[in-house]
């Protein structure tokens, strides 16, 4: 696998309010999805959100 940024996570649809959302568990930011949304859209915004924050440093330094 290429670059991993694993502390940016998508929620399922069984959140509510935040289903389907994206979040940076890094700088804390979180992107709400309108649902229903078509699958290939939240693909497009699942992977931008992800290229934006695949460069979030960790707020806490934590030995890795
Ligand atoms: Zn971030």
């Amino acid at each position: 696998m290429g670059a991993t940024t694993d502390w940016v996570i998508t929620h399922d649809a069984t959140q509510g309010d935040m289903a389907y959302a994206m979040e940076c568990l890094r700088c804390g930011d979180i992107q709400r999805v309108p649902v229903p949304i078509q699958m290939p859209l939240w693909l497009a915004m699942a992977e931008a959100f992800t290229k934006l924050h695949s460069k979030c440093q960790a707020r806490e330094r934590k030995s890795q």
